[in-house]
């Protein structure tokens, strides 16, 4: 029976195709049969698997104190005791030698099993505990995904279909969309987490914080998402497919419309020509800036070559991928990020810490990176030797002082001398910027800004510092407010400090990207937006319609508002600078 289910859209695009659950307990599942000759080797995959979980309790219960500690414990408890349960494992391996599944499939099987047997029982706390089996075979599923293969994870996706899971990590992203996945959805998440704007920049449709997902989809439904809307359409009916069908016909048709804006200048009525910038991720973001005519990359960040590996890209391999990037952009700017792994975009190799209470507030971005200045000395220098192919300009994440911003200039000097002495061709002066996106680095900026040579505002952690809401809880999504009046004071006061100092300030967050946030953002001052390629056209198609004067003169009024309600006014007042 058609069901619509709603969560908040991530991701534009429709997708049409069948879902595939990845419940926390069911991961991706290799349905492929055993061999017999590889029947011993997937037992004991599985024993360390169980192993890996058995550790992973134990070190969490050692971890525990405060007021919680004791019931908490009870709980692991719980759930040590289960993996220990004979009931559970030798069920398994009998799958595995017997029934010649998987390990994977084998959990999966056990799960399914059991959960079946709590939900026949009539009472409700007692039917409520298969959450229980979840979380033990989810922890035992993690364990055998971190051992299993890349290429074992590939052959589990399967094309045509809609992702449905509770999250989904940047690195798992990429081959699912390589492997014909058309759209994801997750129970949690939000609009701004890496996940999120990786999808964006696979245009791969996603919804994210559809609660109730898990639990309504089943595996092989035909689901219909709208990744604009944030809707879910399980069961489409004749009318969702004639809807499908007309936005793919207003998606031509749009298209086409831009496209006559792919060769136009970006300038307000007024005649303030505006610089598009593009946030690019991949070779196919970076040909798309070129054809739609992007001012240059206004942010590559350098993490995704990081994250789906475990040993960290050498020098001549990251050299070669910032070469490509700077010779894709035929002598335009290239803004080159260093690496800003921590929070959610943990690594495989290690060198994030997995074991903050806080990782949002820890050793992320620059914090990470001078810890490890062996590992930023090669990354600078792989970024100094592409500078020989084309302009190349610097960015530092997550800066709070001006020391940090002075002891990797250091280190770039330090790298550019000896890369001259080993006879390297490379750019004569090479600017070096800093991420506005701790409220400390907008609120001391004018202290900071002599040791800049330009800035760019991250407006994605800039809201979630000074909010203090988290990016991907979305618990919190209606707290998580670009219109806050504290964020446009510290947009208004980053932008005018560093226009004073004469250095430039592109805005590279998701807000740059965002039609609706153009008039205002042309209000505060701005003149650099930085955006996913997709967005290029839309944004100038809405500058090219807007006088920038009218909304200069209205930049009072915005940062006088009081609450969010007037905010808004202002902000529609705005669209009557419209020519
Ligand atoms: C930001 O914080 O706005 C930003 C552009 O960086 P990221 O989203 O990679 O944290
Ligand atoms: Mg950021």
């Amino acid at each position: 029976m058609r069901l619509v289910l709603t969560g908040t859209g991530a991701s534009r695009g429709m997708a049409l195709g069948r879902a595939r659950l990845e419940h926390p307990s069911r991961y991706l599942v290799d349905e492929r049969p055993l061999e017999e000759s590889e029947v011993d080797a997937e037992a004991e995959r599985l024993y360390r698997a169980i192993a890996i979980a058995r550790d992973e309790l134990q070190a969490l219960r050692e971890k525990l104190h405060g007021a919680l500690a004791r019931e908490v414990a009870e709980f692991i408890d719980a759930h040590s005791l289960m993996l220990a349960d004979r009931e559970l494992t030798s069920g398994l391996f009998e799958l595995i030698r017997v029934g010649r599944y998987r390990a994977s499939a084998a959990l999966k099987m056990q799960r399914d099993r059991l959960v079946a047997v709590f939900e026949a029982m009539d009472d409700p706390y007692l039917r409520s505990r298969k959450e229980d089996i979840d979380h033990v075979i989810g922890r035992v599923q993690a364990g055998l995904a971190r051992e299993s293969s890349v290429e074992e994870r590939k052959l589990a996706a399967r094309v045509g279909e809609i992702l449905v899971s509770d999250t989904v990590a940047p690195s798992e992203l990429v081959p699912l969309a390589e492997h014909g996945v058309l759209g994801v959805v997750l129970s949690s998440g939000s609009q701004v987490s890496h996940s999120a704007i990786l999808a964006r920049s696979l245009h791969l449709p996603m919804i994210v914080a559809a609660h109730q997902a898990l639990s309504h989809i089943q595996d092989d439904d035909l689901v219909l998402i709208d990744g604009e809307r944030g809707e879910i359409v399980v069961h489409p009916a004749a009318q969702d497919l004639a809807r499908f069908r007309a936005w793919q016909r207003e998606l031509a048709q749009k298209g086409k419309r831009l496209a006559l804006l792919r060769d136009a200048d970006t300038r307000t009525l007024d005649g303030t020509p505006i610089s598009l910038y593009a946030n690019a991720e991949s070779p196919a973001d970076v040909a798309q800036a070129r054809t739609l005519g992007a001012a240059g990359v206004g942010l590559y960040r350098t993490e995704f070559l990081f994250l789906q590996r475990k040993e960290i890209p050498s020098e001549d391999e990251q050299f070669l991928a910032y070469r490509d990037l700077v010779l894709g952009m035929g002598g335009l700017p290239v803004t080159i990020r260093t690496l800003d792994l921590g929070a959610d975009k943990a690594d495989a190799s290690g060198l994030v810490m997995d074991d903050e209470e806080n990782p949002a507030l820890g050793v992320r971005g620059v914090r990470l990176t001078l810890r490890h200045p062996q590992i930023l000395a090669v990354q600078l220098r792989a970024i100094l030797r592409a500078s020989g192919y084309g302009p190349v300009r610097i960015l530092v994440p997550m800066v709070s002082t001006v020391e940090e911003m002075t002891s990797v200039r250091r280190l770039l000097k330090e790298c550019a001398r000896d890369l001259r002495s080993a006879g390297h061709e490379i750019a004569e002066h090479i600017e070096l910027g800093a991420m506005i996106e701790v409220p400390a680095a907008a609120i001391a900026l004018g202290g900071m800004i002599k040791s800049l040579d330009f800035v760019a505002i991250g407006t994605n952690d800039l809201i979630q510092y000074t909010l203090a809401v988290d990016r991907n809880n979305d618990h919190l999504a209606n707290l998580y407010d670009p219109l806050h009046p504290a964020v446009l004071k510290l947009l208004a006061q980053t932008i005018a400090t560093a226009q004073r100092a004469k250095r430039r300030v592109t805005l590279c967050g998701e807000m740059a990207g965002d039609r609706r946030y153009t008039a205002l953002l042309l209000a505060l001052g701005l003149t650099d937006f930085s955006m996913h390629p997709g967005l290029l056209l839309e944004v100038r198609e809405t500058v090219n319609a807007l006088h920038r004067e009218p909304l200069r003169a209205q930049a009072t009024a915005l940062l006088r508002a009081p609450t969010r309600a007037r905010i808004e006014r202002v902000v529609e007042n705005l669209k009557k600078a419209v020519g």
